[in-house]
């Protein structure tokens, strides 16, 4: 039995849910496993989909990977490259039964994609997603102790933001093609003692005046904040574009590695939630996605795409 599944995880291939995502103007990578007499069959105005042959390997690992993660060179980026290089050495051997397939978007909308051996037929719809860019900064806080001396209320430093840009570029770009710039990371300091414990009150007042002007969302690293229950380890305010996440994540609902990035993930997913006008929060219950009240991760789905992006 033929299947399509993802070369990458979170890749913007939805196997379980018969879906994946192209970049308008651009492509996507999946693997036809079990590909033995398959014949594809695509809209051929809105898409062209070709194997990945020996020869092409490099060049379209290249590409794929430069079109995710831009310019910015990470040990991420690095390991990303080797893996889809050698799976897709994998699909290309010309006696293999599994086949790469590039799937570009020559037009815009829906269209399906569909392997059929005999009569039995396996299908994937092709969401072709516009790009988004939003810009971005981080502001990491300074407050004074008790002795009247400035102290860093975070662990996080700005050395640190190209790590949290990799992954939300990953996390939403190759998931939705929505991608982030950043527009400045830098310390503020408040000239007053405010605790180990940041209040909501405190954050409104004497903080979130400190954000970036200009920029689309600020993200603040404050250390420890008061978040609400639902939202227990940080906060996005629809009314100022800005978000706030504790240092240490929300370890409970995300796995292990994933807690503190997940959390912030999970606040820029607010945020675009609501530059699309979509009516609540954004939290759902299909557990292990993002967003989701449950247990979550940085997965997207169908559902999670159409809500921030569109086709
Ligand atoms: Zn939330």
């Amino acid at each position: 039995m033929a299947s399509f599944v993802q070369f990458l995880q979170r890749s913007g291939v939805y196997a379980a849910q018969g879906f994946m995502i192209v970049p308008r103007g651009g492509f996507n990578l999946v693997c036809l496993r079990d590909s033995k007499d398959v014949r594809l069959s695509y809209d051929r105005g809105r898409l062209q989909v070709d194997d990945v042959r020996l020869e092409h390997v490099e060049r379209v690992a290249q590409e794929y990977i430069d079109t995710r993660y831009g310019k910015q060179k990470s040990q991420e980026r690095d390991d990303q490259l080797l893996r889809l290089r050698t799976a897709l050495y994998a699909t290309a051997r010309p006696q293999g039964l599994a086949r790469g397939l590039k799937v570009s978007a020559k037009g815009v909308g829906i269209p399906e994609l569909k392997a059929t051996r005999g009569n039995i037929g396996i299908r994937l719809e092709v969401a072709i997603l516009p790009r988004k860019d939003f810009t971005i900064a981080f502001k990491f806080l300074r407050h004074l102790d008790q002795s009247g001396k400035v102290i860093n209320a975070t662990k996080w430093t700005p050395d640190d933001v190209p790590w949290f840009l990799t992954r939300l570029n990953w996390t939403f770009g190759a998931q939705t093609n929505i991608f982030f710039t950043l527009v400045d990371a830098t310390w503020i300091t408040v000239q007053k003692a405010l605790g180990p414990k940041i209040s909501r009150d405190v954050f409104r007042k004497d903080i979130v005046p400190l954000k970036k002007r200009g920029a689309d969302l600020t993200c603040f690293l404050v250390g420890d904040y008061d978040a609400m229950a639902t939202e227990a380890a940080g906060q996005y305010l629809p009314d100022e574009q800005v978000c706030v996440v504790v240092d240490q994540g929300n370890p409970p609902v995300f796995d292990h590695g994933e807690a503190f990035i997940g959390v912030m993930a999970h606040e820029v997913g607010h945020f675009l939630h609501h530059k699309r006008n979509m009516p609540g929060s954004g939290h759902h219950d299909r557990g292990g996605i993002l967003l989701s009240s449950g247990l979550e991760s940085l997965s997207l789905d169908k559902q999670l795409v159409s809500n921030l992006n569109a086709w």
